[in-house]
């Protein structure tokens, strides 16, 4: 044997040589131990096509079928023209790597080595890979599955993972959450986009904050998002040196404890105005349990009742109000009693205003007592009402004569005008005016003539005295009387009456040209009152016969002319 082959055939590859023509030149023990079915075949001289097809014959190649002629024409193909090394695995079940080389002079070099090992270990390999892949695909899927958002960031603070839930969270920075991207530069694409409410103002500040709770985590931190949205951030240390984070949706609660925030100023406000209310009230408020016992009372009861609130406390409202038991049985809503009698602490009686509530609370019954005190309302409203009478009568008497006025005589004038105008009567007018007092006031001064006045104003009352008639001052030195009712006679009789009675009083004129007494004279009128006339006619025809009066010679009283 020569010293190549003994060479060839202590080499742990198969070798095998063909010529230019693929026979079989040589081959090494290797070679033949791997094709041992074809032993009686492989021997210089056989073609590579003959050994391809005894080798699919007998088994030691598979070949896909039905197309065996395809894979040896393939096979063939490749044989002449190799492109690299094959990967074959062999009937033993083992791999092997063949190798085919063209030499120089047209001959075809084949070696084929063992390579189960490598082959087994890269499979193994791939097996792992898909198995890590499968897990990171279910971690994936399971993060995706949670309520919160969730991430996870490296020992660097690099995103190693998060959910979908996390980035709809923080929807403003979802596109900076790539895998790799360091925590602070996702922060910094979200604040730059108005994700954190809270930076406003200090940036830079609340980026420093939220990096050091991130790299130091503790107590879970409340985060406001755009909108009064909220949330809750649990972050913890992973084993490894990361931070996973949990981030909870808790804008509800956080809006509630808001709500409840604001609902409980409210109510301390109005718990605080309630109190300076009852404190500052001029009514007594108490409090009164259902057998009728005081539990509180406001410092009014003091002023009102004489009792100090703390020495009401636990006595029967009916100490103060004996009437208050009947209210309080008589239930819900809220019972009110005026005018009812009370007892002041030193025996004086009071009268009060009752007004008892019942308290709209689960338990007991509970009443609140509104007392006012009508004691002092009744004395004041008796001194108003007759001041006020007072000021009627005042700003409708004259003052100089004590008789009606000019203000009361028009009021009455056209009441009377109306009302007999409903009752088909007539109004009689008389106006008077006394003679030539000009010349008496000239005479006998200023303040006799008040006096004449006044007497003047005596003697025509006393001319007039049916029910429904008035005599007036007009003004100046002359009078008016309406006499509702009266015809013409009538009231020509009452103005002779006037004037004869005026005569009759011999107050001395001396500078008179009609009488050495102060005389009147008097224009007298009665129409049939008529709603559709303005008053004023009435006026009008009196003031026409007082002229009238004056004409014919004074000191006389004459109708108004037709
Ligand atoms: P005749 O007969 O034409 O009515 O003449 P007479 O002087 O009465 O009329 P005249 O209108 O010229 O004067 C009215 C006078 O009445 C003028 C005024 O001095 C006087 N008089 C008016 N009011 C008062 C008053 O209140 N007190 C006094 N003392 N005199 C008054
Ligand atoms: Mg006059
Ligand atoms: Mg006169």
């Amino acid at each position: 044997m020569p010293l190549y082959q003994s060479a060839i055939d202590a080499m742990d590859a198969g070798i095998v040589l063909w010529d230019a023509q693929d026979r079989l030149v040589l081959c090494n023990r290797q070679f033949r131990w791997l094709y041992e079915p074809l032993a009686d075949l492989v021997r210089p001289g056989v073609t590579f096509e003959n050994l391809l097809r005894a080798a699919i014959a007998r088994g030691v190649i598979e070949a896909p079928r039905p197309d065996v002629e395809g894979f040896v024409a393939a096979r063939l193909l490749e044989h002449r023209e190799p492109q690299g090394p094959l990967l074959r695995e062999m009937p033993d079940g083992r791999w092997r790597r063949i190798t085919e080389q063209r030499l120089a002079d047209g001959s075809l070099l084949a070696f084929s080595i063992d390579v189960t090992a490598l082959v087994e270990k890269e499979r193994a390999l791939e097996a792992a890979r898909a198995e890590s892949q499968h897990a990171r695909k279910q971690l994936q899927d399971a993060i995706d599955a949670l309520p919160e958002g969730f991430a996870l960031y490296d020992t660097d603070d690099r995103l190693v993972a998060c959910n979908e839930r996390y980035r709809e969270i923080y929807a403003s920075s979802a596109a900076s959450m790539q895998p790799g991207t360091p925590f602070e530069e996702i922060l910094r694409y979200g604040l730059a986009r108005g994700q954190y409410p809270a930076a406003e103002g200090d940036p830079a500040g609340w980026l420093r904050e939220r990096l050091h709770q991130h790299r130091h985590p503790g107590e879970p931190l409340l985060q406001e998002l755009p909108g009064n949205r909220w949330l809750r951030i649990d972050e913890r240390r992973t084993r490894q040196g990361g931070v996973a984070g949990v981030r909870t949706d808790v804008t509800e609660l956080v809006q509630r404890e808001q709500q409840l925030r604001q609902l409980n100023h409210h109510l301390a406000e109005s718990r605080a105005q309630l109190q300076a209310v009852i404190s500052t009230a001029l009514a007594a408020i108490l409090t009164v349990d259902a057998s009728g016992l005081i539990r509180s009372a406001n410092p009014a009861t003091a002023r009102v009742f004489g009792w100090e609130p703390d020495e009401l406390a636990g006595r029967p409202l009916a100490l103060l109000v004996p009437d208050a038991a009947l209210h309080l049985a008589a239930g819900q809503g809220v019972q009110t009693g005026g005018d009812l009698p009370a007892r002041h602490r030193d025996g004086r009686s009071l009268t009060v205003h009752l007004a008892l509530s019942r308290l709209n609370l689960p338990g007991p019954a509970q009443h609140v007592a509104l007392i006012t005190d009508l004691t002092e309302r009744e004395v004041a409203a008796r001194a108003l009402r007759e001041a006020n009478q007072r000021l009627a009568q005042l700003s409708e008497t004259d003052a100089l004569t004590g008789i009606a006025n000019r203000r009361l005589f028009e009021r009455r004038l056209t009441e009377e005008w109306q009302r007999c105008a409903r009752r088909g009567e007539s109004v009689a007018l008389l106006l008077v005016d006394v003679d030539h007092f000009k010349r008496y006031n000239d005479a006998q001064g200023h303040v006799a003539g008040d006096h004449c006045l006044a007497e003047m104003a005596a003697v025509l009352r006393s001319c007039a005295r049916r029910a429904g008639d008035l005599v007036a001052r007009w003004g100046g030195e002359e009078f008016a009387l309406l006499l509702p009712g009266a015809g013409v006679d009538e009231a020509l009789a009452v103005g002779r009456h006037c004037v004869a009675a005026v005569a009759e009083r011999c107050h001395p004129h001396p500078d008179s040209s009609v009488s050495a007494h102060v005389s009147i004279s008097v224009g007298v009128c009665s129409v049939p009152a008529d709603a559709n006339m303005p008053v004023a006619s009435l006026v009008a025809r009196a003031d026409a016969a007082l002229y009238a009066a004056k004409h014919a010679g004074r000191n006389r009283a004459a109708l108004a002319p037709d």
